[in-house]
Order: structure tokens, then sequence, then C-alpha cells
């Protein structure tokens, strides 16, 4: 699903460089990323995403090589292919919670918005346990309930991969087992491939490999 060879990039006149000799993440493979805090995981992730592109070396997602398409067509791919919950979450506050989940509806290019889509977003957010926040503004949420919806939104379309940066930190003990259990139930049902960074060494047991950052770097991990 991901495979990144010989990627080095740096952002442009400050001094951290991010280099990744080899990559891979096959399909349907949950992983996660732990590691230093300022040792570029978000970076990786935004380069996987597309966001970012490197300076050298080839980041691939499903056979695509991203740093080949115009920008235009990235996010296109984007937004057909993966599903992001970065640590802003980008909400639009002055939607309610439905909305907000639905935004992929809205936006990309490939998709019109079904009823099935509207049950989707519902099912998604009893799963996550904010069934009852649909019609509230989004910037009367709290943290944990914002992650929640920037969750769902992220799944609204059943993407392929999911990319997913500090996915619990922003929940209480108990919420985020919760929505844990949330995420893992639909990751499993659609065969979706995971990679989430985390700090939490507690949630490693439900991922089927651990990606140690700093190895990776070195060329040490698989
Ligand atoms: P992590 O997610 O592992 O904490 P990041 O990928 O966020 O690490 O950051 C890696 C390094 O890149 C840090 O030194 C950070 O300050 C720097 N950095 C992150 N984003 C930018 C940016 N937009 N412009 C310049 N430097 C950045
Ligand atoms: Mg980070």
């Amino acid at each position: 699903m991901i495979h990144i060879e010989g990627v080095e990039f740096t952002y442009p006149g400050h001094a951290f460089r991010l280099r990744v000799p080899r990559m891979r993440v096959g399909a349907g493979e949950r992983v996660a990323i732990v590691g230093p805090s300022g040792s570029g995981k978000t970076t990786l992730l935004h380069l996987i995403a597309g966001i970012l592109v490197p300076g050298s070396g080839d980041v691939s997602v499903g056979g695509s090589s991203l740093p080949s398409m115009r920008e235009t067509a990235r996010r296109a791919f984007r937004l057909r292919a993966m599903g992001l919950v970065f640590q802003e979450f980008e909400l639009i506050e002055h939607l309610n919670v439905l909305e907000n989940i639905l935004l992929p509806c809205r936006i990309s290019p490939a998709v019109r918005l079904t009823p099935g889509h509207r049950e989707r977003a519902r099912s998604l957010a009893r799963d996550m346990g904010i069934e009852r926040e649909l019609n509230r503004y989004v910037r009367r949420l709290s943290q944990g309930e914002r992650q929640r919806v920037a969750m769902c939104r992220a799944l609204v379309l059943e993407p392929p991969l999911l990319l997913c940066d500090e996915p619990t930190g922003n929940l209480d003990p108990v919420t985020k087992e919760h929505v844990l259990d949330g995420l893992f139930a639909q990751v499993a049902r659609g065969h979706t491939t995971l990679v989430a960074v985390t700090h939490d060494h507690g949630l490693l047991s439900r991922f089927d490999a651990t990606i140690d950052f700093t190895a990776l770097q070195t060329g040490g991990a698989p």
C-alpha cells in the first residue's frame, strides 16, 4: 500500500532534515509509528498524504507515485484514497457536527452526497459516542469531541488508507478505549490500512507492527 524509497525532505530555510531510506506498509496492515517529539513523524505523515513532497526519493500509495503528480491531482487522489486525522483537526467552526463529518462528500470531485453517506455519518457518530452532538456547532465542542468528529470525517468515504497523528492525544482513558474500539472495528470492517503516530505505548498491542521512527531513519526498520 505504502512504498517509500530514498526519501529526503527539508523545510526551506530550516535545518531540520528528514531521511527515510525505505518504508513499506502492506494493504490492510495496521502500523503504529513511535519516536521522540520533533523527530519528524508528522512530517512523514504529510509526505505520505502528499501534502508535502520530498526533495528526492519516492512515496507511492496504492501503486501511485505522489511526487510525480501535479498538486491538483495529488489533492484529488488524497480525497479519494485517504482519510486524515491530524493534530489540528481543521474542522469548520460554523458548521454542525453532521456537516463536518460529511465534508469529504462535498469537496471530493469524484463523489456525490447521497442519503447513504448521511446514514454512514450517523452510524460512525454512534460508534464514536458523539451521536447526540450531530446538530451542535463544532465551535462549542470539547477537544475530545472534536477529535472524534475528525475521526468520523476521515472514515466517512471508507478510504483504503487512514493516517492518524496522535489520534487519542485529547481523550480521557475511558473515552480513549471507546474511540479506539470504534476505530479498529471500522478499520477491520473496511480492510483499511492504518498508519498512526502515537506516544501511547499502551496502544501498541492493537497494531500489527510498530515502526520505531529513529530506526526507520537509519534504515534499520522494515
Ligand atoms: P514530530 O511530529 O515527530 O514531533 P514534526 O514532523 O512535527 O515532528 O517536526 C519535525 C521538525 O520539523 C521539527 O524540528 C519542527 O520544528 C520542524 N518543522 C515542522 N513543521 C515545520 C514547518 N512547517 N516549517 C519549518 N519547520 C517545521
Ligand atoms: Mg507530530
